[in-house]
């Protein structure tokens, strides 16, 4: 389903991935875990084009992701075919980036049509708050809002970078029930949390990245019960 490999990423002189090459399959639930600055956002950026990669490739049910491939030599997409891509992509934020002015059933009417936009707000349990805008939900409903949108395009895979992290602690359990739902219903999806108890049980493969390569990945008792490095070893010491 998705095919990352060799990707490089620098911003200025600051070498952000050095050489990632991961595969997701299709149904696969994939947690990204990694101390801050190992380049978890950036890689699930480069997924969706929201950063160009300086080398390597990324592609989705075999389509190159930003470029296309001619003489050779590849060129990347105009901005519209960029956005149809993205389609394919649904990205949910850590701070959810909802349109303020918009309600609830707007906010995923923008990537869907009326009629999907309820069912996927019923989806995520907000069927009865079509009608209200993002400051009268909580943090944990406005994020719930996000993943709808996110799933409105019928996207192929579904990236969440920590949408859990700007939450009040007694709001993150709603949005984890949200996403191991779709995590049980087939959804292709790459999460990078510092949920270590949420990964454990949903994931079926962890990724462990550090400076900007992948340093390890297995199953969540090989990766957080018998972690193979001791960069591994130190950064779950820290969050266990
Ligand atoms: P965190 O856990 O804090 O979210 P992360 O693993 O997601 O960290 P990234 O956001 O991918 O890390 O950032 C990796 C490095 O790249 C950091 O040093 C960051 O400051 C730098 N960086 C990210 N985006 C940019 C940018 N647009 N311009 C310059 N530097 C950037
Ligand atoms: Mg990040």
């Amino acid at each position: 389903m998705i095919e990352i490999l060799g990707v490089h990423k620098s911003f200025g002189s600051l070498e952000v991935l050095r050489g990632v090459s991961l595969e997701v399959a299709a149904g696969e639930v994939v947690v990204v875990l990694g101390p801050s600055g190992s380049g978890k956002s950036t890689l699930l950026r480069t997924i969706n084009h929201l950063e160009k990669v300086d080398r390597g490739f990324i592609t989705i049910d075999g389509r190159l992701i930003g470029y296309r491939k001619r003489g050779g030599k590849l060129h990347e997409l105009k901005e519209r075919e960029i956005l149809k891509q993205r389609k394919d992509i649904g990205f949910v934020f850590q701070n959810f980036n909802l349109f303020p002015h918009l309600t609830a059933l707007e906010n995923v009417a923008e990537a869907a049509d009326l009629a999907s936009a309820r069912q996927f707000l019923d989806r995520v349990g907000l069927g009865d708050r079509a009608g209200s805008y993002p400051r009268q939900l909580s943090g944990g409903q406005q994020q719930r809002v996000a993943i709808a949108r996110a799933l409105a395009t019928q996207p192929k895979v579904v990236l969440f970078d920590e949408p859990t992290s700007a939450l009040d602690p007694e709001l993150v359990g709603e949005v984890l029930d949200v996403l191991r739902d779709l995590a049980r219903s087939g959804t292709t999806m790459v999460v990078v949390t510092h949920e270590i108890g949420f990964a454990r049980e949903v994931a079926d493969r962890i990724v462990f990245m550090d400076q900007g390569v992948i340093v390890e990945q297995g199953t969540p008792a090989e990766v957080l019960d018998n972690p193979a490095h001791d960069r591994t070893r130190a950064f779950l010491s820290k969050v266990l």
